[in-house]
């Protein structure tokens, strides 16, 4: 492999915060550490046919536990909805594979649950790549990020989630290797400090992160291959999936009760799985036949109501309309008011509470609507409209 080595005193402005930087801590000859964060799937090393034979094995032998997992679609036929990411998604890998080039980086957005990490999988899979993955909060250091690159096979993929959690030098670290496929590491400190400009084989970045607003746009311009946010989904397409998944895990449910859980569940893959699983466990203790009314009974018990709506998401309504007089407030004196961390009600409460129209977001805080007195039994006061303007 070539190395060009350049004096550090070269890069200009980018120094200061170098040198500042922390060494990267002990590992190999370039002081890279091989860290345990580095979640590789574990297909990672293995070829097409032993990694078929091994996903057949495992799904025979996976306990309950795993049965995320196993719901999980592996190709885009199971994979329900959101059609035109797949549209688009299946033009830029189509074009890159006619080319012989890996497909450009990929950004998806939205909130948890609605399938991001899903399709990095699936386009792996559709690639023969093998698939690396991590998250934002595991690259610690500069040394992490360099170990993971270093590491990549030409043609692999690597994905990051929750890259909005990536530092900041971390990220100066990644533009190089998105944009020109190098890795610059720098060695040693003061005038002697050198950086190493090590060649990536070809590889492909698919990022996720549930704020995209808190992305630098240097970071998001240099997904080349597009960005792409994740819709919530129809009630006909969580149902598709709750049968799917019914199917999958043997439990049999009726047209009413897979109905019950697609309307409670948020619009969200993740949650309508969750409850389908909860409705089972109630159904096979009462004997009972999953069915629309079960279903109710059951989530019910976990205090899931018609809407989806979860006791925190009630309770955030109550506190916005009780203790705020209806808005407008801010993110972080409603989750201090709810003894919730901000990140909650921002990424998981109010992305669900928007698309309903119970809250909506102004200039200046989060409103009530008219919607979400009534849905609360409330008498919506006069000035209602006049709050969202
Ligand atoms: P995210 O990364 O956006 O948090 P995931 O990709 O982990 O979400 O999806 C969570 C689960 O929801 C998956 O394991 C899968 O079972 C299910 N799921 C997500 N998207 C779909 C889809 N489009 N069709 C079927 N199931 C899905």
């Amino acid at each position: 492999m070539l190395y060009r080595t350049t004096p550090t005193f070269q890069s200009g402005p980018r120094l200061k915060r170098r040198g500042k930087e922390k060494a990267p801590h002990k590992g190999g000859a370039l002081g890279i550490s091989y860290h345990t964060y580095i979640n590789m799937s574990s297909n990672a090393q293995k070829t097409g046919r032993e990694e078929e034979e091994t996903h057949k094995k495992v799904e025979e032998e996976r306990p309950d536990t795993f049965l995320d997992h196993t719901l999980r679609p592996a190709s885009w036929d199971e994979y329900i909805g959101q059609e035109n990411i797949k549209n688009n998604i299946h033009i830029l890998i189509s074009a890159a594979r006619e080319r012989a080039a890996p497909p450009e980086h990929i950004l998806f957005y939205g909130p948890p649950g609605l399938g991001k990490t899903t399709l990095a999988h699936i386009i792996a899979r559709e690639q023969g790549a093998q698939l690396r993955t991590t998250s934002g909060p595991a690259i610690e250091r500069v040394g992490d990020l360099a170990a993971l690159l270093s590491n990549l096979g030409g043609g692999d993929i690597l994905f990051i989630d929750e890259i909005h959690r990536l530092g900041r030098a971390i990220e100066e670290v990644l533009y190089p290797a998105m944009e020109s496929g190098v890795l610059n590491i720098i060695i040693g400190k003061g005038p002697s400090a050198r950086t190493l400009e090590l060649p990536l084989p070809p590889f492909t970045l698919i990022a996720a992160t549930t704020r995209i607003a808190d992305l630098s746009s240097p970071l998001r311009s240099r997904f080349s291959g597009g960005v792409f946010r994740l819709e919530f989904y129809s009630e006909d397409d969580i149902a598709k999936i709750v049968e799917r998944s019914a199917k999958i895990l043997g439990v049999k449910v009726d047209k009413s009760g897979v109905r019950e859980i697609a309307k409670r569940s948020r619009a969200t893959p993740r949650t309508a799985n969750y409850l389908l699983k909860r409705a089972r466990d109630y159904a096979q203790l009462k004997r009972t036949p999953l069915t629309g009314e079960s279903v109710k009974v059951a989530l019910g018990m976990l205090e899931v109501d018609e809407l989806g709506l979860t006791p925190l998401d009630r309770k955030l309504l109550e506190v916005l309309i009780e203790r705020f007089n209806g808005g407008p407030t801010g993110v972080n004196a409603l989750a201090a008011a709810l003894a919730e961390e901000p990140a909650t009600i921002s990424e998981v409460h109010e992305p669900f509470l928007l698309q309903l129209g119970l809250i909506e977001r102004t200039p200046r805080g989060r409103v009530a609507t008219r919607l979400a007195y009534e849905h609360l039994g409330k008498e919506p006061p006069s000035d209602v409209t006049q709050k969202l303007l």
